[in-house]
């Protein structure tokens, strides 16, 4: 049987290998200690926070007919928000959800929909790959020094910063990849034991070095305890991304309050994170399947089509299905 390596659990890495599941031998590697990559959810009881992707939106029917199921067995749900937008600490506009621009959130966190689909799979968590060779066949190295041998195929699934220092610079596209430049954003999450009172449930924020602010516990199937999450404006982010994480933290609190029109640094719970690559720049987007039948490495993610978790899929998927007409 055709053995593949797939590098990161994100949905990507998790739909390119369930489409391959059956007809190959196939492992994931995942450096964190859980699957969902940028779609994770943080769990600090009792606050829940998806502090990377907050909803996504359908454009294809084929997305369409991959969630479908998954919203029949309760994975994926609607999430109807009053959503605004935010200039300083005037509400601008109100924006209403039109039909055709449903929101879809997992359920009860941002990690199941990455959760369900791993099921069944082999997954090596906490295993960083830190190097690719290829002789006759592929083998990888871990972050310890572990080896992994002798897969026909690599499929590479990590975002494209990443994807540039672990790919040998002789893989056909690797100049695409190493000018994809993606950019940060700082998650704040805030826990409060009162109820707040806000007017909204979703705010895209303009003049600020915030971007987004959601209640994130008006998501369906969260648990009632408010929790607030705060994206900084990716400019901020990448100004700021060696800064002290404390100061950050600071700087964020201050100007949520700000916008807010309320103090909310009396929350009772408060971090912040760092996603350092974030989403790609609109401009850097590919637009093609990043395959080496000779090498036989491929390499896919949400930043080769564009920003978002349908992205990722589309990657993922055209590029399993190009692997299915070569191989099996
Ligand atoms: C703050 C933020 C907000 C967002 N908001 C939205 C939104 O509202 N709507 C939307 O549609 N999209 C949003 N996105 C984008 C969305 O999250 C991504 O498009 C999607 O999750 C990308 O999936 P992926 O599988 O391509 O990559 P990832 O989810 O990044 O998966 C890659 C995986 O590879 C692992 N990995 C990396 N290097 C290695 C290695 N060397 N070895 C092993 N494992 C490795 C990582 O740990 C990760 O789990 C947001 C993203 C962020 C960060």
């Amino acid at each position: 049987m055709v053995k593949i390596a797939v590098i990161g659990a994100g949905l990507g890495g998790l739909i390119a290998a369930r489409l391959l599941n059956n007809l190959a031998d196939v492992s994931v590697f995942e450096k964190a200690r859980g699957v969902g990559g940028r779609m994770s959810t943080r769990r600090s009881e009792p606050y829940f926070f998806d502090h990377g992707a907050q909803y996504f939106t359908v454009q294809s029917d084929l997305f369409q007919s991959f969630i479908d199921p998954l919203i029949a067995r309760g994975v994926i749900e609607n999430w109807k928000p009053r959503c605004v937008h935010l200039d300083g600490a005037q509400i601008a506009e109100r924006r209403k959800n039109v039909a055709d621009e449903l929101y879809y959130v997992g359920v009860p966190g941002m990690n199941s929909v990455a959760k369900f689909l791993a099921e069944d799979l082999s997954i090596s968590l906490n295993t960083k790959i830190t190097k690719l060779e290829h002789d006759i066949k592929w083998n990888m190295t871990d972050e310890t020094g572990r080896v992994y041998n002798g897969f026909d195929w690599v499929i590479s699934s990590i975002p494209a910063p990443q994807a540039a220092d672990l790919i040998p610079q002789k893989f056909k596209y690797y100049k695409d990849i190493s000018r994809t430049e993606m950019r940060g954003c700082y998650a704040l999450m805030l826990g409060f034991e009162h109820s707040l009172s806000l007017g909204f449930d979703a705010a895209h924020v303009m003049n600020s070095d915030l971007s987004w602010i959601a209640v994130n516990n008006h998501k369906p199937r969260r648990s009632g305890a408010v929790s607030l999450i705060v994206h900084s404006s990716e400019d901020y982010a990448d100004t700021h991304i060696e800064d002290d994480r404390m100061d950050v933290m600071r700087h964020m609190v201050t100007e949520t309050s700000r916008v807010l029109g309320q103090d909310i640094d009396c929350a009772d719970y408060k971090t912040i994170h760092l996603w350092r690559y974030a989403k790609a720049g609109l401009a850097d987007h590919i637009d093609q399947i990043l395959l080496d039948d000779e090498s036989k490495l491929a390499v896919c993610g949400d930043w080769c089509v564009g920003t978002g978790v349908e992205d990722a899929f589309t990657s993922a998927y055209n590029l399993a299905n190009k692997i299915k007409e070569l191989v099996l």
